[in-house]
Protein backbone atom coordinates (compact mmCIF):
# COMPACT_ATOMS: atom_id res chain seq x y z
CA UNK A 1 0.00 0.00 0.00
CA UNK A 2 1.48 3.41 -0.66
CA UNK A 3 2.14 5.88 1.75
CA UNK A 4 0.25 8.90 0.45
CA UNK A 5 1.23 11.00 3.12
CA UNK A 6 5.19 10.16 2.34
CA UNK A 7 4.45 11.42 -1.18
CA UNK A 8 2.82 14.37 0.10
CA UNK A 9 5.36 15.39 1.95
CA UNK A 10 8.20 15.28 -0.48
CA UNK A 11 6.06 16.99 -3.62
CA UNK A 12 6.72 20.59 -3.72
CA UNK A 13 3.53 21.85 -2.08
CA UNK A 14 3.69 19.45 0.53
CA UNK A 15 7.13 20.12 1.70
CA UNK A 16 6.51 24.05 2.23
CA UNK A 17 3.14 22.95 4.36
CA UNK A 18 5.36 20.30 6.47
CA UNK A 19 8.09 22.79 7.18
CA UNK A 20 5.19 24.95 8.24
CA UNK A 21 3.64 22.79 10.49
CA UNK A 22 6.58 20.93 12.23
CA UNK A 23 4.98 17.90 10.49
CA UNK A 24 7.16 14.39 10.07
CA UNK A 25 9.61 15.15 6.74
CA UNK A 26 10.06 11.21 5.45
CA UNK A 27 13.44 11.43 4.46
CA UNK A 28 14.00 9.22 1.06
CA UNK A 29 15.96 6.38 2.42
CA UNK A 30 18.92 4.76 0.24
CA UNK A 31 18.62 1.09 -0.99
CA UNK A 32 21.15 -1.11 -1.89
CA UNK A 33 21.43 -1.72 -6.20
CA UNK A 34 23.34 -3.83 -7.94
CA UNK A 35 26.92 -2.57 -8.71
CA UNK A 36 26.34 0.19 -5.72
CA UNK A 37 29.73 0.34 -3.70
CA UNK A 38 29.43 -0.50 -0.02
CA UNK A 39 29.98 3.56 1.00
CA UNK A 40 29.03 5.96 -0.96
CA UNK A 41 31.70 8.51 0.45
CA UNK A 42 34.83 8.67 2.54
CA UNK A 43 34.17 6.78 6.10
CA UNK A 44 35.75 9.06 9.39
CA UNK A 45 37.40 7.00 12.19
CA UNK A 46 38.22 7.90 15.22
CA UNK A 47 39.11 6.43 18.87
CA UNK A 48 41.10 4.22 20.34
CA UNK A 49 40.62 0.86 21.22
CA UNK A 50 41.64 -2.53 20.57
CA UNK A 51 39.98 -3.04 17.07
CA UNK A 52 41.35 0.18 15.13
CA UNK A 53 43.37 -2.37 13.27
CA UNK A 54 40.64 -4.61 12.32
CA UNK A 55 38.13 -1.90 11.39
CA UNK A 56 41.27 -0.07 8.96
CA UNK A 57 41.50 -3.36 7.17
CA UNK A 58 37.50 -3.86 6.65
CA UNK A 59 37.01 -0.51 5.41
CA UNK A 60 40.60 -1.07 3.04
CA UNK A 61 39.54 -4.19 1.75
CA UNK A 62 35.98 -1.98 1.20
CA UNK A 63 37.80 0.47 -1.19
CA UNK A 64 36.34 3.14 1.00
CA UNK A 65 38.56 6.25 1.20
CA UNK A 66 39.31 6.17 5.32
CA UNK A 67 39.79 9.83 7.33
CA UNK A 68 41.02 10.25 10.53
CA UNK A 69 40.19 13.25 12.72
CA UNK A 70 43.58 13.65 13.75
CA UNK A 71 44.89 14.64 10.43
CA UNK A 72 41.64 16.80 9.30
CA UNK A 73 43.38 20.38 9.14
CA UNK A 74 41.76 22.59 11.99
CA UNK A 75 40.28 25.14 10.05
CA UNK A 76 38.38 22.18 8.40
CA UNK A 77 37.16 21.30 10.90
CA UNK A 78 33.32 22.81 11.89
CA UNK A 79 34.32 24.60 15.05
CA UNK A 80 37.21 24.10 15.71
CA UNK A 81 39.23 26.38 17.88
CA UNK A 82 36.06 28.41 18.85
CA UNK A 83 35.20 29.47 14.90
CA UNK A 84 31.82 28.91 14.37
CA UNK A 85 31.23 26.17 11.59
CA UNK A 86 31.69 27.32 7.99
CA UNK A 87 29.36 24.86 5.77
CA UNK A 88 31.08 25.29 2.86
CA UNK A 89 34.16 23.73 4.29
CA UNK A 90 33.02 21.16 6.26
CA UNK A 91 34.77 17.96 5.22
CA UNK A 92 31.24 16.00 4.91
CA UNK A 93 31.65 12.06 5.41
CA UNK A 94 29.19 8.69 4.09
CA UNK A 95 29.84 7.32 7.99
CA UNK A 96 31.19 8.14 11.52
CA UNK A 97 33.02 4.95 12.62
CA UNK A 98 33.94 4.72 16.64
CA UNK A 99 36.02 2.62 18.33
CA UNK A 100 35.47 2.69 22.03
CA UNK A 101 36.61 -0.56 23.15
CA UNK A 102 39.40 1.59 24.83
CA UNK A 103 36.95 2.89 27.18
CA UNK A 104 37.57 1.50 30.64
CA UNK A 105 35.10 3.98 32.95
CA UNK A 106 32.76 6.34 32.85
CA UNK A 107 35.27 9.80 32.38
CA UNK A 108 36.25 8.23 29.56
CA UNK A 109 33.21 8.50 27.25
CA UNK A 110 33.81 11.98 27.22
CA UNK A 111 35.69 10.84 24.20
CA UNK A 112 32.22 10.28 21.79
CA UNK A 113 31.71 13.85 22.67
CA UNK A 114 34.57 15.31 21.46
CA UNK A 115 34.51 12.85 18.20
CA UNK A 116 31.15 13.15 17.22
CA UNK A 117 30.33 16.62 17.76
CA UNK A 118 32.29 18.47 15.66
CA UNK A 119 31.03 16.38 12.82
CA UNK A 120 27.25 15.67 13.82
CA UNK A 121 25.99 18.10 10.97
CA UNK A 122 29.14 16.70 8.33
CA UNK A 123 27.01 13.66 7.36
CA UNK A 124 25.61 12.70 4.07
CA UNK A 125 22.05 11.85 3.45
CA UNK A 126 21.22 8.71 4.61
CA UNK A 127 24.51 9.08 6.60
CA UNK A 128 26.11 5.51 8.62
CA UNK A 129 26.77 6.15 12.59
CA UNK A 130 28.91 2.63 13.54
CA UNK A 131 29.89 2.46 17.33
CA UNK A 132 32.12 -0.69 18.36
CA UNK A 133 32.11 -1.75 21.89
CA UNK A 134 32.98 -4.68 24.66
CA UNK A 135 29.78 -6.36 25.57
CA UNK A 136 29.36 -5.63 29.29
CA UNK A 137 29.25 -8.99 30.12
CA UNK A 138 32.62 -9.82 29.31
CA UNK A 139 34.63 -6.62 30.48
CA UNK A 140 37.22 -7.18 32.76
CA UNK A 141 36.13 -5.03 35.63
CA UNK A 142 32.62 -3.12 36.92
CA UNK A 143 33.59 0.47 35.52
CA UNK A 144 34.63 -0.86 32.36
CA UNK A 145 31.17 -2.61 32.09
CA UNK A 146 29.16 0.18 33.13
CA UNK A 147 31.07 2.50 30.58
CA UNK A 148 30.15 -0.03 27.63
CA UNK A 149 27.13 -0.47 28.36
CA UNK A 150 26.62 3.55 28.48
CA UNK A 151 27.36 3.40 25.05
CA UNK A 152 23.39 2.13 23.95
CA UNK A 153 22.30 5.40 25.62
CA UNK A 154 24.61 7.16 23.20
CA UNK A 155 24.24 5.07 20.05
CA UNK A 156 20.29 4.97 20.38
CA UNK A 157 20.19 9.09 21.09
CA UNK A 158 21.94 9.68 17.96
CA UNK A 159 19.45 7.63 15.84
CA UNK A 160 17.21 9.70 17.11
CA UNK A 161 19.23 12.96 16.07
CA UNK A 162 20.34 12.72 13.24
CA UNK A 163 17.30 12.35 11.32
CA UNK A 164 17.60 12.47 7.36
CA UNK A 165 17.58 8.49 7.03
CA UNK A 166 21.20 8.10 8.99
CA UNK A 167 21.27 5.20 11.16
CA UNK A 168 23.47 4.62 13.97
CA UNK A 169 24.53 1.34 15.46
CA UNK A 170 26.29 -0.48 18.44
CA UNK A 171 28.32 -3.86 17.76
CA UNK A 172 30.01 -5.07 20.87
CA UNK A 173 32.51 -7.53 19.04
CA UNK A 174 34.71 -10.00 21.15
CA UNK A 175 38.63 -10.09 20.85
CA UNK A 176 39.27 -11.61 17.36
CA UNK A 177 35.63 -11.45 16.29
CA UNK A 178 35.66 -10.68 11.79
CA UNK A 179 33.60 -7.71 11.57
CA UNK A 180 33.56 -7.59 8.21
CA UNK A 181 29.98 -8.85 7.00
CA UNK A 182 28.58 -6.86 9.61
CA UNK A 183 30.13 -3.70 9.35
CA UNK A 184 29.54 -4.08 5.12
CA UNK A 185 25.67 -4.60 6.08
CA UNK A 186 25.71 -1.87 8.85
CA UNK A 187 27.93 0.88 6.48
CA UNK A 188 25.65 0.02 3.40
CA UNK A 189 22.35 0.82 2.02
CA UNK A 190 21.17 -2.97 2.97
CA UNK A 191 20.77 -1.65 6.41
CA UNK A 192 18.21 1.21 5.37
CA UNK A 193 15.70 0.45 8.17
CA UNK A 194 18.07 -0.64 10.71
CA UNK A 195 18.73 1.57 13.27
CA UNK A 196 19.04 1.76 17.24
CA UNK A 197 20.42 -1.76 17.06
CA UNK A 198 22.69 -3.52 19.70
CA UNK A 199 24.50 -6.33 17.90
CA UNK A 200 26.94 -8.86 19.34
CA UNK A 201 29.85 -10.58 17.21
CA UNK A 202 31.32 -13.52 18.53
CA UNK A 203 34.98 -14.97 18.63
CA UNK A 204 36.04 -16.62 15.43
CA UNK A 205 36.72 -15.84 11.96
CA UNK A 206 33.67 -15.91 9.37
CA UNK A 207 33.90 -17.55 6.24
CA UNK A 208 34.72 -14.86 3.84
CA UNK A 209 32.47 -15.69 0.66
CA UNK A 210 35.16 -15.41 -2.33
CA UNK A 211 32.61 -13.14 -3.94
CA UNK A 212 30.87 -10.29 -1.69
CA UNK A 213 28.17 -9.75 -4.73
CA UNK A 214 27.56 -13.69 -4.76
CA UNK A 215 28.29 -14.67 -0.67
CA UNK A 216 25.68 -17.27 -1.33
CA UNK A 217 26.46 -19.42 -4.03
CA UNK A 218 26.36 -22.70 -3.60
CA UNK A 219 23.93 -22.88 -0.82
CA UNK A 220 20.84 -24.35 -1.11
CA UNK A 221 17.89 -21.50 1.34
CA UNK A 222 14.38 -22.71 2.73
CA UNK A 223 11.97 -19.89 2.68
CA UNK A 224 8.46 -20.47 4.54
CA UNK A 225 5.91 -18.08 3.64
CA UNK A 226 7.65 -17.18 0.25
CA UNK A 227 4.22 -17.12 -2.03
CA UNK A 228 4.02 -13.29 -1.15
CA UNK A 229 4.99 -10.22 1.20
CA UNK A 230 8.32 -10.75 3.39
CA UNK A 231 8.54 -14.46 2.52
CA UNK A 232 8.98 -13.45 -1.15
CA UNK A 233 11.49 -10.38 -0.89
CA UNK A 234 13.35 -13.12 1.40
CA UNK A 235 13.54 -15.67 -1.55
CA UNK A 236 14.31 -12.81 -4.26
CA UNK A 237 17.28 -11.61 -1.96
CA UNK A 238 18.43 -14.72 -1.02
CA UNK A 239 18.46 -15.37 -4.73
CA UNK A 240 20.18 -12.44 -5.86
CA UNK A 241 22.88 -13.21 -3.48
CA UNK A 242 23.75 -16.60 -4.98
CA UNK A 243 21.21 -19.60 -3.20
CA UNK A 244 18.89 -21.99 -4.72
CA UNK A 245 15.82 -20.77 -2.71
CA UNK A 246 12.98 -23.58 -1.77
CA UNK A 247 9.91 -21.22 -1.47
CA UNK A 248 7.43 -22.94 0.96
CA UNK A 249 3.57 -22.16 1.35
CA UNK A 250 0.65 -23.83 1.67
CA UNK A 251 -1.37 -25.41 -1.29
CA UNK A 252 -3.76 -22.61 -1.20
CA UNK A 253 -1.36 -20.00 -1.96
CA UNK A 254 0.07 -22.53 -5.04
CA UNK A 255 -0.09 -20.41 -7.82
CA UNK A 256 1.25 -17.55 -6.47
CA UNK A 257 3.79 -19.46 -5.02
CA UNK A 258 4.93 -21.33 -8.32
CA UNK A 259 5.14 -17.36 -9.74
CA UNK A 260 7.94 -16.85 -7.53
CA UNK A 261 9.77 -19.92 -7.57
CA UNK A 262 9.38 -19.79 -11.94
CA UNK A 263 10.85 -16.17 -11.28
CA UNK A 264 13.86 -17.45 -8.99
CA UNK A 265 14.37 -20.66 -11.01
CA UNK A 266 14.17 -21.79 -7.23
CA UNK A 267 11.57 -25.10 -6.71
CA UNK A 268 8.13 -24.58 -5.02
CA UNK A 269 7.24 -27.01 -1.81
CA UNK A 270 3.55 -26.81 -1.12
CA UNK A 271 3.51 -27.37 2.51
CA UNK A 272 0.96 -26.47 5.62
CA UNK A 273 3.42 -26.15 8.30
CA UNK A 274 0.84 -27.07 10.93
CA UNK A 275 -0.41 -30.54 9.36
CA UNK A 276 1.28 -33.22 11.51
CA UNK A 277 3.79 -35.12 8.60
CA UNK A 278 5.02 -31.50 7.97
CA UNK A 279 8.48 -31.35 9.35
CA UNK A 280 9.05 -35.21 7.90
CA UNK A 281 7.83 -34.50 4.37
CA UNK A 282 10.18 -31.37 4.79
CA UNK A 283 12.86 -33.30 5.68
CA UNK A 284 12.52 -36.24 3.13
CA UNK A 285 12.43 -33.21 0.60
CA UNK A 286 15.27 -31.42 1.21
CA UNK A 287 17.21 -34.68 1.88
CA UNK A 288 16.25 -36.60 -1.59
CA UNK A 289 16.53 -32.98 -3.80
CA UNK A 290 19.60 -31.21 -2.23
CA UNK A 291 21.23 -33.08 0.45
CA UNK A 292 20.33 -30.97 3.26
CA UNK A 293 19.96 -27.01 3.77
CA UNK A 294 22.48 -24.24 4.44
CA UNK A 295 19.75 -21.36 5.47
CA UNK A 296 16.29 -21.96 7.20
CA UNK A 297 14.16 -18.32 7.21
CA UNK A 298 11.11 -19.46 9.12
CA UNK A 299 9.47 -16.42 7.45
CA UNK A 300 5.40 -17.91 7.50
CA UNK A 301 3.31 -16.03 10.38
CA UNK A 302 -0.21 -15.38 10.87
CA UNK A 303 -2.59 -12.91 13.19
CA UNK A 304 -5.86 -13.54 14.61
CA UNK A 305 -6.27 -10.25 16.13
CA UNK A 306 -8.55 -10.05 19.44
CA UNK A 307 -8.44 -8.90 22.86
CA UNK A 308 -7.64 -11.93 25.47
CA UNK A 309 -11.53 -11.20 27.06
CA UNK A 310 -12.51 -12.19 23.42
CA UNK A 311 -10.07 -14.57 22.47
CA UNK A 312 -11.25 -18.17 21.47
CA UNK A 313 -9.32 -20.73 21.17
CA UNK A 314 -10.13 -21.16 17.80
CA UNK A 315 -8.13 -17.23 17.11
CA UNK A 316 -5.50 -18.07 19.84
CA UNK A 317 -3.68 -22.08 18.65
CA UNK A 318 -3.52 -21.74 15.28
CA UNK A 319 -1.52 -18.27 15.59
CA UNK A 320 1.18 -20.35 18.39
CA UNK A 321 1.29 -23.52 15.72
CA UNK A 322 2.31 -21.14 12.80
CA UNK A 323 4.59 -18.67 14.45
CA UNK A 324 6.42 -20.77 16.94
CA UNK A 325 6.10 -24.44 17.46
CA UNK A 326 6.03 -25.02 13.41
CA UNK A 327 10.03 -23.72 13.43
CA UNK A 328 10.48 -25.34 16.66
CA UNK A 329 8.82 -28.76 15.05
CA UNK A 330 11.00 -27.77 11.60
CA UNK A 331 14.11 -27.25 13.60
CA UNK A 332 14.29 -30.23 15.40
CA UNK A 333 13.27 -32.48 12.45
CA UNK A 334 15.71 -31.03 10.47
CA UNK A 335 18.68 -31.18 12.92
CA UNK A 336 17.98 -34.97 13.90
CA UNK A 337 18.48 -35.86 10.14
CA UNK A 338 21.63 -33.61 10.17
CA UNK A 339 20.24 -31.88 7.42
CA UNK A 340 22.20 -28.11 8.48
CA UNK A 341 25.66 -28.18 7.88
CA UNK A 342 28.54 -26.90 9.77
CA UNK A 343 28.22 -23.59 8.70
CA UNK A 344 24.43 -23.75 8.67
CA UNK A 345 21.74 -20.34 9.74
CA UNK A 346 19.01 -20.25 11.20
CA UNK A 347 16.57 -17.40 11.00
CA UNK A 348 13.50 -16.42 12.54
CA UNK A 349 10.91 -13.82 11.61
CA UNK A 350 9.77 -12.04 14.95
CA UNK A 351 8.18 -8.91 15.74
CA UNK A 352 8.65 -6.29 17.69
CA UNK A 353 5.23 -6.88 19.16
CA UNK A 354 7.13 -10.03 20.67
CA UNK A 355 8.87 -7.12 22.32
CA UNK A 356 6.44 -4.40 23.07
CA UNK A 357 3.42 -6.21 23.21
CA UNK A 358 0.55 -5.39 21.79
CA UNK A 359 -3.26 -4.88 22.38
CA UNK A 360 -5.39 -7.23 21.03
CA UNK A 361 -2.48 -9.16 19.52
CA UNK A 362 -1.40 -11.47 23.33
CA UNK A 363 -1.69 -14.90 20.41
CA UNK A 364 0.82 -13.33 18.25
CA UNK A 365 3.25 -11.48 20.73
CA UNK A 366 3.03 -14.70 22.43
CA UNK A 367 4.12 -16.44 19.82
CA UNK A 368 6.93 -13.89 18.56
CA UNK A 369 8.61 -13.58 21.98
CA UNK A 370 8.62 -17.21 21.46
CA UNK A 371 10.69 -17.00 18.65
CA UNK A 372 13.13 -14.71 20.14
CA UNK A 373 13.53 -17.46 23.52
CA UNK A 374 13.56 -19.85 20.53
CA UNK A 375 16.99 -17.85 19.63
CA UNK A 376 18.15 -17.22 22.75
CA UNK A 377 17.88 -21.23 24.35
CA UNK A 378 19.18 -22.65 21.22
CA UNK A 379 22.08 -20.69 20.21
CA UNK A 380 24.75 -21.36 22.38
CA UNK A 381 24.00 -25.59 22.19
CA UNK A 382 23.83 -25.08 18.02
CA UNK A 383 27.36 -22.56 18.12
CA UNK A 384 29.08 -26.01 19.06
CA UNK A 385 27.94 -27.57 15.39
CA UNK A 386 29.26 -24.32 13.88
CA UNK A 387 25.50 -22.77 13.37
CA UNK A 388 23.98 -19.84 13.87
CA UNK A 389 20.31 -18.83 14.90
CA UNK A 390 19.27 -15.50 14.72
CA UNK A 391 15.87 -13.60 14.44
CA UNK A 392 14.97 -10.54 13.35
CA UNK A 393 12.16 -8.61 14.32
CA UNK A 394 10.27 -6.12 12.20
CA UNK A 395 8.21 -2.85 12.95
CA UNK A 396 6.18 -1.30 10.74
CA UNK A 397 6.43 -3.20 7.07
CA UNK A 398 4.59 -2.54 3.94
CA UNK A 399 2.82 -5.54 3.25
CA UNK A 400 -0.55 -7.01 2.88
CA UNK A 401 -0.49 -7.63 6.29
CA UNK A 402 0.10 -4.20 7.69
CA UNK A 403 -2.94 -3.24 5.05
CA UNK A 404 -5.19 -4.67 6.52
CA UNK A 405 -4.82 -2.41 9.99
CA UNK A 406 -7.39 0.34 10.66
CA UNK A 407 -5.77 3.47 8.92
CA UNK A 408 -5.38 5.14 12.69
CA UNK A 409 -3.15 2.76 13.42
CA UNK A 410 -1.33 2.14 10.42
CA UNK A 411 -0.73 5.94 10.08
CA UNK A 412 0.97 5.65 14.16
CA UNK A 413 3.00 2.53 13.04
CA UNK A 414 4.66 4.56 9.68
CA UNK A 415 5.28 7.55 11.49
CA UNK A 416 6.53 6.86 15.22
CA UNK A 417 10.05 6.07 14.37
CA UNK A 418 12.78 7.76 13.25
CA UNK A 419 12.36 7.39 9.86
CA UNK A 420 8.85 8.66 9.46
CA UNK A 421 8.07 6.02 6.97
CA UNK A 422 6.82 2.20 7.09
CA UNK A 423 10.08 -0.60 6.08
CA UNK A 424 9.60 -2.04 2.81
CA UNK A 425 10.07 -6.51 2.37
CA UNK A 426 13.44 -5.48 1.56
CA UNK A 427 14.75 -4.23 4.13
CA UNK A 428 14.02 -7.59 6.39
CA UNK A 429 15.40 -9.14 3.59
CA UNK A 430 18.65 -7.63 3.62
CA UNK A 431 18.99 -8.27 7.26
CA UNK A 432 18.15 -11.87 6.54
CA UNK A 433 20.79 -11.95 3.82
CA UNK A 434 23.64 -10.60 5.37
CA UNK A 435 22.63 -13.47 9.04
CA UNK A 436 23.14 -15.66 5.75
CA UNK A 437 26.58 -14.41 4.96
CA UNK A 438 29.20 -17.03 5.79
CA UNK A 439 31.10 -14.25 6.97
CA UNK A 440 28.59 -13.63 9.73
CA UNK A 441 30.06 -17.20 11.26
CA UNK A 442 30.10 -14.81 15.12
CA UNK A 443 26.63 -12.79 14.71
CA UNK A 444 24.60 -15.89 16.52
CA UNK A 445 22.07 -15.20 19.62
CA UNK A 446 21.04 -11.85 18.20
CA UNK A 447 17.32 -10.61 17.48
CA UNK A 448 18.13 -7.50 15.53
CA UNK A 449 14.74 -5.30 14.60
CA UNK A 450 14.33 -4.09 11.42
CA UNK A 451 11.83 -1.13 12.43
CA UNK A 452 13.97 2.26 11.68
CA UNK A 453 13.80 2.77 15.35
CA UNK A 454 10.32 2.73 16.13
CA UNK A 455 9.41 3.79 19.64
CA UNK A 456 7.23 1.01 20.30
CA UNK A 457 9.11 -1.35 22.37
CA UNK A 458 12.49 1.08 22.59
P1 LIG B 1 1.84 -12.26 4.79
O1 LIG B 1 0.58 -12.62 5.45
O2 LIG B 1 1.81 -11.33 3.63
O3 LIG B 1 2.63 -13.60 4.33
C1 LIG B 1 2.75 -14.71 5.18
C2 LIG B 1 2.89 -15.97 4.33
O4 LIG B 1 2.95 -17.10 5.23
C3 LIG B 1 1.69 -16.17 3.41
O5 LIG B 1 2.10 -16.42 2.09
C4 LIG B 1 1.01 -17.39 4.02
O6 LIG B 1 0.31 -18.20 3.08
C5 LIG B 1 2.17 -18.14 4.66
N1 LIG B 1 1.69 -19.07 5.67
C6 LIG B 1 0.77 -18.83 6.63
N2 LIG B 1 0.49 -19.95 7.31
C7 LIG B 1 1.26 -20.94 6.77
C8 LIG B 1 1.40 -22.33 7.04
N3 LIG B 1 0.67 -22.95 7.98
N4 LIG B 1 2.27 -23.05 6.30
C9 LIG B 1 2.98 -22.44 5.31
N5 LIG B 1 2.89 -21.13 5.02
C10 LIG B 1 2.03 -20.39 5.74
O7 LIG B 1 2.79 -11.69 5.93
P2 LIG B 1 4.04 -10.67 5.86
O8 LIG B 1 3.57 -9.31 6.21
O9 LIG B 1 4.82 -10.89 4.62
O10 LIG B 1 4.86 -11.21 7.12
C11 LIG B 1 5.88 -12.20 7.03
C12 LIG B 1 6.42 -12.45 8.43
O11 LIG B 1 6.86 -11.23 9.00
C13 LIG B 1 5.38 -13.03 9.40
O12 LIG B 1 6.01 -13.96 10.25
C14 LIG B 1 4.94 -11.82 10.17
O13 LIG B 1 4.45 -12.15 11.45
C15 LIG B 1 6.25 -11.04 10.26
N6 LIG B 1 6.08 -9.60 10.53
C16 LIG B 1 5.48 -8.78 9.62
C17 LIG B 1 5.36 -7.43 9.89
C18 LIG B 1 4.76 -6.46 8.92
O14 LIG B 1 4.73 -5.27 9.21
N7 LIG B 1 4.27 -6.89 7.77
C19 LIG B 1 5.82 -6.93 11.11
C20 LIG B 1 6.39 -7.79 12.01
C21 LIG B 1 6.53 -9.13 11.71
Amino acid sequence: MSDRYASFAASGPGRALVKRFGLPQPPRLRRYRAGDSVVPGPVLVGGDGRLSGAIGKVLGSMGVEVRDPSTTPDQMVPGAEGTAPDPERIPLNAALVFDATGITASPGLRALYDFFHPYARALYPCGRVVVLGTAPERCATAPEATAQRALEGFVRSVGKEFGRGTTANLVYASPDADLESTLRFLLSARSAYVSGQVIRVGSGPGTAPANWDKPLADKVALVTGAARGIGTAIARVLTREGAHVVCLDVPAAGEALSTVANELSGTAFQLDLTAADAPARLAEHLQARHGGVDIVVHNAGITRDKTIARMTPELWDPVLDVNLSSQERVNQALLAENLVPRGGRLIGVASIAGIAGNRGQTNYATSKAGVIGLVQSTAPALAEAGITVNAVAPGFIETAMTAKMPMFVREAGRRLNSMNQGGLPIDVAETIAWLANPGSAGVTGNVVRVCGQSLLGA
